[in-house]
């Protein structure tokens, strides 16, 4: 069996061992390469090779190509040095390298197993993998890791070209806001956010690309954050990877603005945790009436259930839509006659300044509403999460 499939293979035309050994890889556990010599030499022994082309020497091409791999294994040596130079000034434990074919090698490879029984043979692919991960775990010292990898590298043999794919990071901590007037995320229209502030160190230390920032719910840029609020910050495409998060810490804590605690590096599937949790949030608040407040107690009627469609003031980038929110408690402390202040625990993803003001109807019952003055919210700070 194993005779006849291998005069067939060399039938086809000049074959190199790896090419020969391969279609044997499912016997003995030596690699495709010595297989294919071991192959060749009892084929050259029983002096079968003048009819198959087993002897290299009866080609009138003294150095002929391989009919189906076409040599690529003799440059496996220099790809993966040229990998190894592409990847030296980077950080990372471990890699994942993904092959993409030339159009040319899966055609030789089909017409071969047209004529071939294949039931022992391995796909060129997938040696083509295994000896240049090989190499270049031997060159960079780095093991693979198919599961997570922090780099990704793939060669396209039809273009001759590599890339290197840096896994993002992903850091989770809890922040603090100070200030009013600063954004929770970075936009073009502000020159600061707290997402700028928090990723400033990590951005310089890791040379990444760009960074995105998660946090646990969104943040009015006016409000104050005085309760530790869960984030996770990912940084993408490092270049290296091995962060002292203290060092980190301590570069956001020395501004006033904005402080960090407890950071740790975490999972990409953390960022979708962090998403689906739903907190309460408690917020503390000053609002000024229209008018001297004279039954305050109506206020009392907040709690309970919110009607409040999408807010007049995001419409043109929001959908309008009705949600359904609670309102779980209502405190309030007298100012003066026309100024109160609040603590008010509501459900997640209620907007808190219609709350107040009513939006012309659009959310109900509110402050405004229930006390028939004209409400508006002066500031206002996160001072709780609840779950
Ligand atoms: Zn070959």
């Amino acid at each position: 069996m194993i005779r006849e499939i291998a005069v067939r293979v060399l039938e086809f035309g000049y074959v190199c061992d790896h090419c020969l050994g391969r279609q044997f890889s499912r016997l003995g556990k030596e690699n495709n390469a010595e297989k294919g010599k071991v192959i060749r030499r009892f084929l050259c022994m029983e002096d079968t090779a003048e009819k198959t082309g087993a002897d290299p020497a009866n080609f009138r091409d003294k150095h002929p190509k391989c009919a189906v791999c076409e040599d690529v294994f003799e440059r496996l040596p220099e790809i993966a040095e040229k990998i190894a130079k592409k990847t030296a000034g980077m950080e990372f434990e471990t890699f994942l390298l993904g092959i993409r074919m030339s159009d040319s090698l899966v055609m030789n490879e089909e017409a071969l197993w047209e004529r071939i029984d294949v039931r022992y043979s391995e796909p060129i692919k997938s040696e083509i993998s295994r000896e240049l991960a090989g190499m270049i775990a031997e060159k960079t010292g780095r093991r693979q890791d198919a599961k997570r990898p922090d780099v990704i590298i793939t060669f396209d043999l039809q273009k001759n070209e590599t890339e290197v794919f840096s896994n993002p990071i992903f850091i989770y901590g809890e922040y603090k806001k100070f200030v009013r007037g600063l954004p929770q995320t970075s936009s073009p229209h502000y020159r600061e956010s707290v997402q700028d502030i928090i990723a400033k160190p990590f951005m310089k230390f890791s040379s990444a690309a760009s960074n995105v920032f998660h946090a646990l719910g969104r943040e009015d840029k006016e409000a104050r954050c005085l309760v530790w609020r869960p984030f996770i910050l990912e940084l993408k495409q490092p270049v290296r990877r091995k962060i002292d998060l203290k060092r980190m810490e301590k570069a956001i804590n020395r501004g006033k603005r904005v402080k960090v605690r407890g950071l740790k590096f975490c999972k990409k599937k953390d960022v979708s945790e962090l998403k689906a949790r739903r907190p309460y949030k408690v917020y503390r608040l000053v609002v000024d009436f229209e008018r001297k407040v004279e039954n305050i107690e109506d206020a009392k009627k907040l709690a309970g259930t919110i009607k409040q469609r999408t807010p007049a003031r995001v419409l043109g980038t929001k959908e309008d839509k009705t949600k359904y929110k609670k309102v779980k408690s209502i405190k309030w402390k007298k100012i003066n006659n026309k100024r109160y202040r609040f603590e008010i625990t509501a459900e997640s993803g209620l907007y808190l300044r219609e709350l107040i003001s009513g939006d012309n109807g659009r959310t109900k019952p509110s402050i405004s509403g229930l006390l028939k003055n004209r409400a508006v919210i002066k500031e206002f700070d996160l001072v709780g999460l609840e779950e």
